[in-house]
Order: C-alpha cells, then structure tokens, then sequence
C-alpha cells in the first residue's frame, strides 16, 4: 500500500502511523522526524531546516521534496510506503504525483481549536518518534524503546500557534486538492486513539 497521512499538527498522525506500520508492516516516513534526526546529527540538511523549523515555518520544498524522492527511491518501499507530514502543499502534492501513484489519502479530521492542549501537551521519544501525552505519560523512559522521551523544541504556545496557521494557509487546501482526485478518506480524529485506529484499519483493509 502506498499511502500519504493527512491531517494539522496535533492530529494524531505519529499516533497511528506507529500502529499502522506495526499492523500492516508498511514503512513510516515522517519528514518531521528525517529533519529532527538531521538536526540532531548536525548534517547540512539539518542545518538547512533548523530555522524554518524554529520559526514554525515549513522547510523549502526543494529541500524537502529532494529528501522524499531520495528516500522513496530505497528498496523497502518497494513493496509499499506511508507519508506522513507529506505533502504539505500544493507544491509538494504535484512533486509527489511525479515520484509515485499513492492509492489513498487518509486525513485525520480534527477540530484546529482543540489541538494547542495535544501539542503543548505532547512528549516524543527521541529515538523512534513515539508520541505520549503528559496527561497520560509521566517519566522519561519510551515504552516501545527505552529512549529518552523529550519535549520537542517547536512545541511551544507561540510556535505551535504559527504551525497551525501555516497549516490552514498551505496544507488544508490538499484535502480538495486530494477530494478531486477521488483519493481522500478521512476518519474522525477526535475519538480516542484506540477508536480512530479502529476507523483507519476499516478503511485500509480495503486497500491492501
Ligand atoms: P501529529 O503527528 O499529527 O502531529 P501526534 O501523533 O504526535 O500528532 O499526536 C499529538 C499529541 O496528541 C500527542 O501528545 C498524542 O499523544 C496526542 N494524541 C494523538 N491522538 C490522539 C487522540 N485521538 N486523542 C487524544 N490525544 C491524541
Ligand atoms: P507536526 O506534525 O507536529 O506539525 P512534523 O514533525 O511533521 O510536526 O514537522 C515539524 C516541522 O518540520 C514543521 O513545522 C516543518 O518546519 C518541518 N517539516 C516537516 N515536514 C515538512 C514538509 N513536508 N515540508 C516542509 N517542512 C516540513
Ligand atoms: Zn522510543
């Protein structure tokens, strides 16, 4: 299956990727986590990135699309792959009808006025990308690998209220964009994680 997660900061995109891959064994690419694991490592790409991210800003296409077509091009996603956090715009969208046929995008439908709680709220393992919440996670130690769980720089008041503006502005139109196209389907994300998985495993066994 080749498929794109759609859906605001907050949404729950990590959160069910992590659940997809394991069920459906399809590999997760998340941009968010190549330029978080650039950063860290200090590569030029990284370097590249760090201010927009900073900012709350998206990275430039050219280097984000240029990461996606390289990355896709790797053996296991032959067999099949999961975006998640591209395409961001219109943009991105054209480039990736380009490298690749997606069969479905899934949007993670939520209300944008309940997502500063989730993202403020949010904790991230620094080494596999699994998301907690502090309302339902204390300690510092991921449950999937061991690694530390962190708070991500970005996910301030202030910086998180200039991703979902950027999101409204560039990466909401997709769902049109995606509509048009017949590919969209979306579930509704703001049921407990448990029950939109359920949702999302409805639609994707008629994918596979
Ligand atoms: P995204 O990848 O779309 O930015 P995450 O999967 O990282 O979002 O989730 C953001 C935050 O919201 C995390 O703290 C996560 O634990 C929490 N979360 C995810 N899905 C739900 C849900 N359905 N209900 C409540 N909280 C959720
Ligand atoms: P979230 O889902 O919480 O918004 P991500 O981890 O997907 O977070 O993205 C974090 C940051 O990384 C974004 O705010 C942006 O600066 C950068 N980024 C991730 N994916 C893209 C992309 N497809 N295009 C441009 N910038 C991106
Ligand atoms: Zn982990």
């Amino acid at each position: 299956m080749k498929i794109v997660l759609l859906g605001a900061p907050g949404a729950g995109k990590g959160t069910q990727a992590t659940r997809i891959a394991e069920k459906y064994g399809v590999v997760h690419i998340s941009t968010g986590d190549i330029f978080r694991k650039n950063l860290k490592e200090g590569t030029p790409v990284g370097l590249k990135a760090k201010a927009f991210i900073d900012k709350g800003q998206l990275v430039p296409d050219e280097v984000t699309c240029e990461i996606v077509a390289e990355r896709l091009k790797e053996k296991d996603c032959e067999k099949g792959f999961m975006l998640d956090g591209f395409p961001r715009n219109v943009m991105q969208a054209e480039a990736l009808d380009k490298m690749s046929d997606v069969d479905l995008v899934l949007n993670i439908a939520v209300d944008l006025d309940k997502l500063m709680a989730r993202l403020t709220g949010r904790r991230v393992c620094r080494e596999c990308g699994e998301s907690y919440h502090v309302s339902t996670f204390a300690g510092n130690k991921c449950s999937k690998c061991g690694g530390e769980v962190i708070q991500r720089a970005d996910d301030t008041e202030e910086t998180v209220g200039k991703r979902l503006k950027v999101y409204s502005e560039q990466t909401q139109p997709l769902i049109d964009y995606y509509t048009a196209k017949g590919k969209l389907q979306s579930v509704d994300g703001m049921k407990p994680i448990d029950e939109v998985f359920a949702e999302v495993v409805t639609v994707l066994d008629k994918v596979k």
